[in-house]
């Protein structure tokens, strides 16, 4: 299989505003690579304070004068549902662009069309079937919340899966009638320059999505900044996440901050161990190790370490890397030379700190590109840098414990609190686990399998705040609360002298 272009890749990239492709108005552009060859193979409008005031001016407009925030919830979610028919009928084009731009597997790009499509059917739904509490004080008084889209949704993304992720901040934003303006991560632009047709062919009017790109530092920080956007849904690691509530405080945005991880799976001597395997080999390994619920710390009982380790190393060894195109490929190339350096000095690092039992470098045969073979570093104390610090990358660090106890504390010693995953055949002992577990998210038994209606979120440095289900529904909506007196308002006759 030879590295081609896919068929139909745009000429160049340009930010959408208020229903135009348009260039920066500087006319700055930055360069897009892919990371098989790591050369050039588009240009991108880079966006300016000035454009990011242009889009949300036009964001604020749609909102402010346009029928999207005043359209009946079936209205907008026909239009939703349309999207989604879009987006799965490009399943096959999207896959290949994404595949292309971020050096993910095409078989797991194809999943996330698919996933991407699943988030604007599921928040179509929802907003039909949403209802809230009205209360009543039986003779005096009524409660309703009166729900109400906020106004201008700033949406900050990485390259990680970025167009399911695009996807996931952009169904609930837009379906409880928000405008919005997308800032993906500038390493992956490609397959967020489709949403322009996508919402233009569904019959999303014009100004409801506006695309900005170019630089974090310069257009997502003049979008989280900007006085017209309340409310900003970020996406990316933990330092910027930081960054971003610090420059959002002066004007008290409504944030949604999902942060990095450093994801335990914790592996019973009673679990059922062939699924165990399967299941945290997965984790780690799948989407490249470029995933933030990754279980990248692989904890497992002494009882049952020394064989699981070894056929931990066997798999990774055995998984295939090779051309994102292909679809026999299971690890493909990282998104980009400097993500690329990291990880390589964490793998270097590594070395010194646990016993390399697979991988170590790059794999035999891609002498060029940003392809990282599987790496198992067995022994690990929970002091060492690879076990406290998200890679982010196929990099996986392997601990023994000997009792609950000690799993939980070590399970629980990193600054993240993302996800975790509990291998056991012990009913008790995975619930009383799962309570232990400071992070936002469990899995028993399970890999990540996602169920849209419950909370995504961490704690600690993996984030603030819920999105999922109806907590999505919360963020980009005010809860107005209203009350209605049934009777005399009762209210003390202040100056009426008494009387
Ligand atoms: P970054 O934090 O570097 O970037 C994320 C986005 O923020 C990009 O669009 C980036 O733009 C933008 N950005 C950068 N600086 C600023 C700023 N000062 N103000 C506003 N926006 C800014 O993360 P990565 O793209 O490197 O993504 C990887 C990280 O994302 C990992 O840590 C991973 O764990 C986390 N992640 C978390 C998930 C979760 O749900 N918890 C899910 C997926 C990933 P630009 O690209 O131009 O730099």
């Amino acid at each position: 299989m030879t590295h081609q272009k896919p068929a139909g890749l745009p000429d160049k990239i340009q930010l959408f505003i208020d229903g135009e492709f348009v260039d920066a108005q500087d006319g700055a552009t930055f360069d897009v690579i892919e990371p098989v060859s790591n050369e050039v193979y588009i240009t991108a409008a880079s966006a300016g304070k000035a454009d990011v005031d242009l889009a949300v001016a036009a964001a604020k407009r749609a909102f402010d004068e346009g029928p999207w925030p005043k359209m009946l919830p079936r209205e907008r979610s026909r239009i939703l549902h349309r999207v989604a028919d879009i987006v799965e009928s490009r399943d096959e084009q999207l896959a290949l662009l994404e595949s292309w731009d971020s050096g993910l597997p095409i078989t797991q790009a194809k999943g996330q069309a698919r996933r991407a499509a699943e988030n604007f059917r599921f928040f179509a739904d929802l907003i039909v079937a949403e209802h809230d509490n009205v209360t009543k004080v039986p003779g005096r008084q009524i409660n309703y919340v009166n729900r109400k889209p906020k106004g201008v949704a700033g949406l900050i993304t990485p390259w990680n899966v970025p167009f399911m992720q695009e996807s996931w901040k952009l169904a609930p934003a837009i379906a409880t009638g928000n405008t919005v303006v997308l800032k993906p991560a500038s390493y992956t632009p490609l397959s967020a320059a489709l949403w322009p047709e996508i919402f233009r062919e569904a019959g999303v009017p014009d100004g409801v999505f506006n695309l900005i790109l170019g630089s974090g530092g310069v257009a997502g920080d003049a979008l989280v900044k900007h006085p017209d956007v309340p409310l900003i849904s970020f996406t990316g690691d933990s330092s910027t996440g930081a960054m971003i509530s610090t420059n959002a405080a002066p004007l008290l945005k409504g944030l949604s901050l999902e942060l990095g991880g450093k994801s335990p799976s914790i592996v019973f001597a009673d679990a059922d161990l062939e699924e165990a395997l399967d299941a945290t080999v997965f984790s780690v390994f799948s989407l490249n190790g470029e995933r933030c619920t990754a279980g990248s710390r692989v904890l497992v009982e002494r009882s049952i370490y020394d064989d699981f380790v070894a056929r931990y190393a066997e798999r990774a060894k055995n998984i295939v890397i090779g051309l994102p195109s292909d679809p026999a490929t299971e690890v493909g190339a990282l998104v980009h030379p400097s993500h690329f350096e990291k990880v390589m000095s964490y793998v270097e690092l590594g070395k010194g700190e646990g016993r390399l039992v697979a991988g170590g470098g790059r794999p035999e045969g891609f002498p060029e590109g940003n392809y990282v073979a599987p790496t198992v570093f067995a022994d690990v104390r929970p002091d060492a840098r690879i076990f406290q610090e998200e890679i982010f990358g196929p990099v996986v660090a392997i601990t023994p414990f000997d009792t609950d106890e000690e799993a939980l504390e070590l399970a629980n010693d990193t600054k993240y609190g993302l996800a975790a995953y509990v291998w056991t055949s012990n009913l008790k002992r995975a619930h009383n686990f799962a309570n232990g577990i400071e992070s936002g998210m469990v899995w028993l038994n399970s890999n990540n399998v996602r169920d849209l209606r419950t909370p995504f979120g961490g704690v600690k440095a993996s984030g603030l705040g819920r999105e999922g289900g109806y907590r999505s529904v919360d963020f980009y909506t005010t809860a107005q609360s209203i009350q209605i007196t049934l009777n005399e308002a009762h209210s003390p006759r202040f100056g009426a002298g008494g009387k």
